[in-house]
């Protein structure tokens, strides 16, 4: 989905060009940027420039003034001759990034969040609707994004960062929001730089806890002693998951775990967990609990506990990413670069908000949700012109469900 009507590209694109005249210096210069391939979206013909090289932080600037891309990206890789053709680029090494996406989380909100317009005549339509009853022509969809969703993406960086940190050990970290609905997480330490894609994805089933097997971990025994209970502080995945079982037994929330574990017999659980009474805060009641609601405890913590990434653009190590600093076309907010010990006092709608707020426009909207911008409320927006703040409008206009009046 992207813009209603070549005006309202070109009219965003003035003001990306506007932020990087103004603000280009505070674009995020990634290290080796010699040795690092560029690629960008132009506004116009929606095509992706490829094998651009710079040789020192002034010359990217300068593009990104004078072009005003709709996207720009850096490879994670560096190269010998960026500018060659991808088989003759010359591989030196590549960091290792990670990519959070709202999209692949399974938010429950979306069902209600989610629609679909027809262009031309300016209207909206549930999600399974795919022709416009008006003119017939085929629907666009409109993934829109809540606080939640956000919520839930931040909530994913966090636990991922913990584990490169605690397990992995790495602590050249790099974190940046998307500037839409994610976050990236880029490790540039020395020794991850030549890792091949299997050494990759061996990294993502860690973080993933995918075909991790609770049995080794002695987390499965049917008879356990209390002595044999996994503790709060231990390393690795035992303890994570230790600490995340016992959170979900402080919560009480058995249907919620129950979900977690992919589990259907709630009340067997709901049962045990009665009589346990009070839970203490510092120690699991291990072995008061039956085996099969140990296992599905289990299962849940992992579950909870586990960071969600995409596994594709780890593994891949020619991967281009989204330089930090620039304005995402999709939202026209900014790919905000968070240092790690931040992310929990981090708002998006706050920090990555970089277009003018205190300058408004008339926009036609067929349909916002309403959101909150750099501490303004917008409300709620069905089929009306609306004079908004241009960061607001631009929100719409990138989304593709307002234009220009
Ligand atoms: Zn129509
Ligand atoms: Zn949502």
């Amino acid at each position: 989905m992207s813009f209603i009507k070549n005006e309202d590209a070109a009219f965003v694109q003035r003001l990306f060009k506007r932020y990087y005249i103004e603000y280009g210096e505070e674009v995020y210069v990634p290290e080796r940027i010699q040795e690092r391939e560029f690629g960008y979206f132009t506004f116009a013909e929606k095509v992706m420039v490829r094998h651009i090289g710079f040789t020192g932080p002034g010359e990217l600037m300068q593009m990104l003034a004078e072009k005003a891309p709709l996207h720009v990206y850096h490879s994670t890789a560096f190269y010998k001759y960026p500018r060659a053709p991808m088989g003759q680029k010359g591989w030196i090494g590549s960091e290792l990034a990670f990519d959070i996406d709202a999209d692949h989380l399974k938010t429950p909100c979306r069902k209600s969040h989610d629609f679909k317009v027809c262009r031309s005549c300016l209207l909206d339509y549930p999600v399974d609707v795919e022709r416009c009853a008006r003119c017939g022509a085929p629907l666009e969809k409109v993934e829109w994004v809540c606080e939640s969703c956000l919520e839930t993406a931040r909530s994913e960086a966090g636990k991922l960062l913990e584990i490169l940190e605690s397990d992995l050990g790495f602590e050249k970290i790099r974190l940046a929001f998307s500037g839409n609905r994610g976050y990236h997480v880029i490790v540039s330490d020395e020794h991850v730089l030549d890792l091949g894609q299997q050494e990759r994805r061996e990294i993502v089933d860690y973080v993933m806890a995918a075909g991790l097997e609770v049995k080794l971990l002695g987390l499965e025994e049917r008879r356990v002693r209390a002595e044999a209970a996994p503790d709060l502080d231990e390393p690795g995945w035992r303890g994570r998951i230790a600490r995340q079982a016992l959170q979900l037994l402080v919560s009480g929330n058995v249907a919620e775990i129950c979900e977690l574990a992919g589990e259907r017999r709630l009340q067997a659980l709901a049962r045990d967990f009665e009589k346990l009474g009070e839970i203490e805060a510092d120690r699991i009641p291990w072995s008061s609990l039956s085996a099969s609601s140990r296992r599905i405890l289990v299962r849940a913590a992992m579950e909870a506990a586990a960071a969600h990434v995409d596994a594709v653009v780890t593994q891949d190590v020619h991967r281009l990413i989204r330089l930090g600093n620039s304005l995402n076309g999709k939202t026209g907010l900014r790919a905000q670069i968070i240092d790690p010990n931040d992310l929990d006092d981090f708002d998006p709608m706050w920090s990555a908000v970089a277009l003018p707020i205190d300058e408004d426009v008339h926009v036609r909207v067929i349909r916002s949700d309403g959101m909150r911008l750099h501490g303004l409320e917008i409300p709620p927006i069905y089929r009306g012109v609306a004079r908004l703040p241009l960061a607001a409008a631009v929100l719409l206009l990138c989304r593709g469900v307002a234009t220009l009046p």
